[in-house]
């Protein structure tokens, strides 16, 4: 990243960037539990590879993760069963919302990508193969890669389990093409606690740092991924990672990045960083509309767009 100025500095200048952009969004309101969540906050927090830290204003807050777990459950299901995931769910942008019904029907109940519902519920399965609680499985992962303990928000957790009506609708689509193997409630329940898990902005961009670094984490001291698995998940996250908006944020933002309906977004920098950043008001993507006008002008600051 090239600015000639320090990473705080550039994190100050982007805070007083994106004020104006406030009150542009709207809190996720579809699970009611996020509603009540304050809009007005705004964290960043960004690890390079080379150990260095910088964080802004609500860095510390927990959030809810959302979507942004859908990126370590793949990593954990494509480490156990390897490029069978890819017999089981696509890698292609979807262009569509991501609870999308219709798409899935047409295509036989097989999700275009593993960032969408259906394909997060599809890997939920597969977890499921192994392990009786493949939420406490992401937990503990992300909670190994960012070396802290994380909790599933049990009231989050509830309120999306009770209103999981279109979620539940592609569950019992895919269950009835087959290509979900396990009970459609079991995997609506995994899936919804682990949405649930609360994570900072600064624990989510050390959780991502092996992303960033060829696969090893640094806080972990262990690689995570191979080196070509982690260069697969960042082209995932660059064609997928923002749903039927990912090409305008690739256009501005020019990074892979995993946006969540809490108003998080993970953004990797390849070779150089993670960036997280939260914000709870939203677009009609469900991507936080403070968090990516923050990383576009990060990314400007620092010239550090991929592209
Ligand atoms: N838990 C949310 C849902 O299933 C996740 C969506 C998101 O963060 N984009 O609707």
């Amino acid at each position: 990243m090239k600015s000639g100025i320090s990473i705080d500095e550039v994190l100050a200048e982007v805070v007083a960037m994106v004020r104006p952009h406030f009150g542009k969004g709207r809190p996720a309101d579809y699970i009611p539990q996020l509603a009540g969540v304050d809009p007005r906050q705004f964290g960043m927090a960004v690890c390079t590879v080379k150990g260095e830290e910088a964080y802004v204003g609500d860095a510390d807050v927990p959030f809810s993760a959302q979507s942004i777990t859908k990126l370590f459950a793949l990593g954990l299901a494509l480490n156990q069963i390897g490029d069978e995931v890819w017999t089981r769910v696509g890698k292609e942008p979807s262009g569509t919302p991501f609870n999308f019904l219709s798409q899935l029907e047409h295509e036989q109940g097989v999700p275009r990508n593993p960032f969408i519902n259906a394909g997060a519920l599809a890997i939920t399965d597969i977890l499921l193969d192994t392990v009786p609680s493949p939420d406490a499985l992401v937990r503990d992962f992300l909670g190994m890669l960012s070396d802290s303990r994380l909790e599933i928000d049990e009231a989050v957790a509830r309120s999306e389990v009770e209103t999981a009506h279109k979620n539940r609708a592609i569950a019992n689509l895919m269950r009835g093409f087959g290509t979900l193997t396990h009970d459609a409630e079991a995997v609506i329940l995994a899936y919804c606690r682990q949405c649930a898990i609360t994570i900072s902005c600064r624990q989510l961009a050390r959780a991502a740092l092996p992303l960033a670094a060829d696969g090893f984490s640094p806080i972990a001291e262990e690689t995570i991924f191979p080196s070509r698995l982690t260069r697969r998940l960042n082209a995932l996250l660059l064609t997928c990672g923002t749903y039927d908006s990912v090409g305008s944020f690739a256009y501005r933002v020019g990074l892979p990045a995993k946006s969540g309906v809490g108003g998080g977004i993970l953004a990797v920098v390849p070779g150089q960083a993670t960036i997280a950043v939260w914000s709870p008001e939203l677009d009609r993507f469900g991507t936080s509309v403070v968090g990516a006008a923050a990383l576009e002008h990060f990314s400007q600051l620092t010239n550090c767009s991929v592209l």
